[in-house]
């Protein structure tokens, strides 16, 4: 009789070295690796550092030591900066099915295309360089360089069923209009990297912030284009991540965590000499595993983890 194998759990950790990690990013953290590892599955860790000029080369070695401070561990490791020709043959891909066009609008259009869209951040784009240019060759010449964008069906409606936000409904180009994916002088931006590594690093599920919840249905329609791509390069039945999207840790004022709160960045209280089983503790008891004040070690987790103990509105601190 044939055996049914349940598929092995792939789950990310995939920070953007912009800035310091803080309280909120070691959250959504601990609750994307301990839900795959709770089920004996891999942790993929991925250095989202695409984001031209937002990054700081300091980031990305302290995200790490933080990560290691904290108690994480992970079976591989990635750098999106390395893997630009692998995102331009995706582009190049997209371009031959005629999916994606050149745009030339303001620079702060173009520019948003290296950026994750947090939520807040997203821009509608009306369509307006669709149809602009007869070829490639064209936009090629106009200074300054064009990005590139996904050409979204009208028609195109995306339903999922996120693990924790509950099921989505989207209609794409009445909320983010055309996504941008690349600009011709850095290569691909966010989405394109993001999607492209998630289902080619055989990722199970994104467990991230809920402020880019709004941004998944325009990766899941990039995802069904890029199908054939896909399977060209994986040789293998290609399969899509699930999406989990856990609430943010924001302000007093209700905004996500930053700076103007206050100094939150783990590397703080590692220079200072803090306990991580403090911190550790500290989220955990946010998420219903433990109780406040308790110190506790990332994989004493293991057998607590649940996403139902975990409040749906937003951790103030
Ligand atoms: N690197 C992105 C960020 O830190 C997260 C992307 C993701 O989890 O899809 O904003």
């Amino acid at each position: 009789m044939e055996e049914v194998l349940a598929k092995p759990v792939i789950g990310r950790l995939a920070p953007s070295p912009t800035g310091a990690l803080h309280l909120g990013n070691a959250r959504t953290f601990m609750i994307a690796y301990l839900s795959a590892r709770s089920r004996g599955g891999k942790v993929v860790l991925r250095m989202e550092d695409l984001d031209h000029p937002r990054d700081k080369p300091f980031a990305a070695d302290q995200a790490i030591e933080d990560l290691r401070w904290l108690g994480f561990d992970w079976d591989e490791q990635y750098v999106q900066s390395a893997r630009k020709d692998i995102y331009r043959s995706a582009l190049e891909f997209l371009h031959v099915r005629g999916f994606v066009y050149p745009c030339v609008c303001s620079r702060k259009d173009v520019e948003s295309a290296q950026s994750a869209p947090h939520a807040g951040e997203q821009l509608f784009y009306p369509g307006t360089c669709r149809g602009r240019f007869a070829s490639y060759r064209q936009a090629e010449a106009i200074r300054p360089r064009p990005c590139w964008r996904f050409r979204v069906d009208p028609r195109s409606i995306v339903e999922f069923d996120d693990l924790f936000a509950g099921r989505q409904r989207q209609v794409v180009d009445q909320t983010l209009g055309d996504f941008p994916l690349a600009r011709d002088e850095y290569g691909a931006g966010y989405t394109l990297a993001a999607v492209v590594d998630d289902v080619l690093m055989g990722v199970t599920e994104v467990v991230r912030g809920d402020d880019l919840l709004a941004a998944t249905p325009a990766q899941i329609l990039l995802a069904r284009a890029l199908a054939p791509w896909f399977a060209r390069q994986m040789g293998a039945e290609v399969n899509l991540p699930k999406y989990c999207h856990v609430p943010l840790v924001v302000g007093a004022d209700g905004r996500r965590l930053a700076k103007r709160h206050g100094d939150t960045r783990i590397s703080a209280y590692r220079e200072a000499g803090g306990n991580p089983k403090a911190i550790i503790g500290m989220l955990a008891a946010s998420c219903g595993w433990c109780e406040r004040g308790e110190e506790i070690a990332l994989e004493e987790l293991l057998p607590r983890f649940s996403l139902a103990s975990i409040p749906h509105r937003p951790l103030v601190v």
